[in-house]
C-alpha cells in the first residue's frame, strides 16, 4: 500500500524513480555507477577489500596478549562473522550486479538495509549489534579507499552511459548544500530530506539544480526503504513511497505536461523583458559556480546578480583557496558572461553554510549556540583581514577583463560599513603598489538585517547599489531560522513588516538614484513578480532555472495598474489575499500576450 509523507516543497516539478537511501555520515562515500561491463572488476574490488579486512582482524587476533579482556576478542569473532555473512556480502553483491552501484555506494546502501533491520527488532541485545555491522562497514569502507588509483568521493553521481536502468531519486535525512552542489550533472531526478527549511541553503541549491524536491518531510528517510519506488511531487511537498499504478500514471502525465510547459517557456529566452506598460526590467542570474555561467547564458540571463562565492571555500577540510585560485574562478565568470555585468558577493560562510562538511543536524550539535546569529558573512570577512583582502584582491584583479561588481553580505552598522570600505581600499592600494592590473568596480551592500534597512542613508552614502537578501531578512525580522523545519509554517514572505522594508529599501535607493535589485528567493517566485514591480523593482536576481517563468509573467505585467493597489496591500493585514484580488481582478486572459 502507498504512504504519503509531507514536507516543505522546495523545487518545482515531478520526479519518479528508485530511492538511493543516503545517511548524512556517508554522503561523502563514492557514489557513481558502473557499466555492465566493470561488474566483474567491482565485484572483485569488494572481494579483496573483505580479504585485506578478514586479514587485518585474524592478525589482531594472532597479536593478542592474555590481559586483553576476553570480550574485546569475541568481538573480533564477531566481526570476523558479519564479514563472511551473506547478509552483507551477498547483498552487496546485488546492489552492484542489479543497480550497477560502485562498491561502495552498494556497501553503503546494504548497510541502510541492515541498519533499518536492526532498528526494527526488539531485543536489546540484538538491537546493539548495528554498531558491529556499521563498523564492519567502515572497515570494508576504509579498505576500498585506501586502495591505489581510488576512486572519486562524494555525491558526484555522473549521467550513466548505458541505458535501460531505473531512474533514481535521492532521500536522506540531510545533505549540506556543499554536497548538494555535488548534485549538478547526477543521475538523480529528485530528492527528498527529513529536515531543512523552504530557504535553507540546501533548499536553494536544490532549486538551482531545477529538480524536484521536497525537504522538512520528517520521517521520509525512515519511511521509504532502499530501492522502494517513490513520487516526488515538488509543487505540493508531497513524497508518495510506493504508488499505485493509477497515481505512477497520474503523475506521469503531470510530469510530460511540466515538460511540456518549460519548452514553451524558453522559446522566451531571447525576449527582452518589458511589461505592458513599456518598463523594461533587469533580469540576472544567481550562480554558484563559474560553471553556472553557462546555464544562465541559456535562461536568457543579462548578467549574473549574485554569485555565492562561498561555495568556493567549502569542503577543503580548512585551506582555503589563495588569490591566485579565486582569481580564475572569477576570471572565469567574467570570461563567460563575455561583457554582461557579473556582481560577485564576498564570502558568506557561517550558518548553514560551514566551511566544512557537515549537516545541519552536526551543525547544530557541534556548535550549540545560534549559528545563524554569529560570526557569519562579513563579520567572518572582518575577523580575518587577510582572508578578507586575499578575496578583495582577487575580485579586483577579475575587474580588469569585464565589468564585475562587489556584493557584501549581511552589513549591518556603519563601522561594519566603514570597515569594509576601509578593506576595499586596502586591497586596491596593495595591488597599485605591486603594479598588478586591475579594474574598477562597482560596490553593493546586501541588505538582509532589518538594522541595514533601517539606516539605508549610511549604505547610500557608501554604496552604488544595494541588493535585497531577502532569504534572510525574513529570517531576521521574523527572528525564524530559514533552515529549521519546526518553525517553517512562521517563515512568512508575506509578512506585512517584511513588505515594509522591501519596499521602503527599493523607494529610498531610486530617490537617492542608486541601483536596488532583489536577488533573495522572491525574486524567482512568480507569485511575488508583480507585487515587486509595483513596489518600482526593475532589476531581478534569480537561479536560471527560474528566469522564464518570471520573464512570462513580467511580460503579461501592467506596472502603472498594479501601482494603484500598492497602498491597499501595504495597508492590509492580510497582503497575500489583496494581492491576489488585486490581480484575478486586472490579469489578462491568457494569451494575450507572450
Ligand atoms: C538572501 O539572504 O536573500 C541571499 C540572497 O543570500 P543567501 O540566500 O545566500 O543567504
Ligand atoms: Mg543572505
Amino acid at each position: 500500500m502507498s504512504i504519503q509523507v509531507f514536507g516543505l516543497p522546495v523545487s518545482r516539478g515531478v520526479a519518479i524513480g528508485r530511492a538511493v537511501l543516503v545517511a548524512s555520515s556517508r554522503v561523502d562515500v563514492a557514489h557513481y555507477f558502473i557499466t555492465p561491463p566493470q561488474i566483474p572488476a567491482e565485484l572483485l574490488r569488494l572481494r579483496r577489500a573483505r580479504d585485506r579486512v578478514c586479514l587485518d582482524i585474524e592478525r589482531l587476533k594472532d597479536g593478542v596478549t592474555s590481559d586483553v579482556p576476553a570480550e574485546l576478542v569475541a568481538l573480533l569473532d564477531v566481526h570476523l562473522m558479519l564479514l563472511r555473512d551473506d547478509l552483507l556480502a551477498e547483498a552487496t553483491r546485488h546492489w552492484i550486479v542489479e543497480r550497477h552501484y560502485n562498491a561502495e555506494w552498494a556497501l553503503s546502501a546494504q548497510l541502510e538495509v541492515l541498519a533499518r533491520q536492526f532498528d526494527e527488532m526488539e531485543d536489546d541485545y540484538l538491537r546493539e549489534r548495528k554498531a558491529d555491522v556499521e563498523q564492519v562497514a567502515e572497515r570494508l569502507l576504509g579498505a576500498l579507499a585506501n586502495e591505489a588509483g581510488r576512486s572519486p568521493t562524494g555525491l558526484n553521481v555522473e549521467a550513466r552511459d548505458f541505458a535501460g536502468e531505473d531512474p533514481l531519486v535521492l532521500v536522506a535525512n540531510d545533505i549540506s548544500p556543499a554536497d548538494m552542489l555535488q548534485f549538478k550533472g547526477s543521475v538523480f531526478t529528485g530528492f527528498v530530506t527529513d529536515v531543512g527549511g523552504k530557504n535553507s541553503h540546501t533548499a536553494i541549491v536544490a532549486r538551482s539544480l531545477d529538480i524536484p524536491a521536497v525537504v522538512g518531510a520528517r520521517d521520509a528517510s525512515r519511511l521509504v526503504r532502499q530501492d522502494d519506488w517513490v513520487i516526488i511531487d515538488g509543487d505540493a511537498g508531497v513524497v508518495i513511497v510506493d504508488p499505485s499504478p493509477i497515481l505512477l500514471e497520474e503523475y506521469r502525465f503531470r510530469q510530460r505536461q511540466g515538460h511540456l510547459e518549460r519548452e514553451r517557456l524558453a522559446r522566451l529566452r531571447n525576449r527582452p523583458a518589458v511589461t505592458l506598460d513599456g518598463q523594461r526590467i533587469e533580469l540576472l542570474a544567481n550562480i554558484e559556480l563559474p560553471s553556472d555561467c553557462a546555464a544562465a547564458l541559456m535562461a536568457g540571463a543579462e548578467g549574473v546578480g549574485l554569485f555565492r562565492s562561498e561555495f568556493l571555500f567549502m569542503n577543503r577540510e580548512g585551506a582555503l583557496p589563495d588569490e591566485e585560485e579565486q582569481f580564475q574562478a572569477y576570471r572565469a565568470a567574467v570570461l563567460a558572461m563575455d561583457g554582461l555585468p557579473v556582481t560577485i558577493r564576498t564570502v558568506d560562510i557561517g550558518a548553514d553554510k560551514p566551511l566544512e562538511r557537515m549537516s545541519l543536524g552536526e551543525l547544530r550539535h557541534e556548535h550549540g549556540l545560534n549559528p545563524t546569529l554569529g560570526l557569519r558573512a562579513i563579520r567572518w570577512s572582518l575577523a580575518d583581514p587577510a582572508m578578507f583582502e586575499i578575496q578583495l584582491k582577487a575580485i579586483l584583479r577579475a575587474a580588469a577583463l569585464g565589468p564585475v561588481k562587489l556584493l557584501v553580505p549581511m552589513l549591518t552598522s556603519a563601522k561594519e560599513v566603514r570597515a569594509t570600505v576601509a578593506a576595499l581600499d586596502r586591497a586596491k592600494g596593495q595591488l597599485a603598489c605591486a603594479g598588478i592590473v586591475h579594474g574598477p568596480v562597482e560596490v553593493g551592500a546586501m541588505i538582509e538585517v532589518p538594522a541595514a534597512a533601517l539606516i539605508l542613508p549610511v549604505f547610500m552614502r557608501h554604496f552604488d547599489f544595494v541588493s535585497l537578501g531577502t532569504n534572510d531578512l525574513i529570517q531576521y525580522t521574523l527572528a525564524i531560522d530559514r533552515a529549521d523545519e519546526s518553525v517553517a509554517h512562521l517563515y512568512d514572505p508575506w509578512h506585512p513588516a517584511v513588505l515594509k522594508l522591501i519596499a521602503s529599501t527599493i523607494e529610498a535607493a531610486r530617490a537617492a538614484g542608486k541601483g536596488v535589485s532583489v536577488c533573495g528567493e522572491m525574486a524567482g517566485d512568480p507569485e511575488f513578480t508583480e507585487l515587486l514591480l509595483a513596489m518600482g523593482l526593475t532589476s531581478f536576481s534569480m537561479h536560471p532555472a527560474q528566469l522564464p517563468a518570471i520573464k512570462q509573467r513580467i511580460l503579461r505585467a501592467d506596472m502603472l495598474r498594479l501601482q494603484g493597489g500598492l497602498a491597499d496591500i501595504m495597508a492590509s493585514e492580510e497582503p497575500e489575499a489583496v494581492t491576489k484580488a488585486i490581480l484575478a481582478r486586472s490579469r489578462l486572459p491568457l494569451g494575450l500576450a507572450a
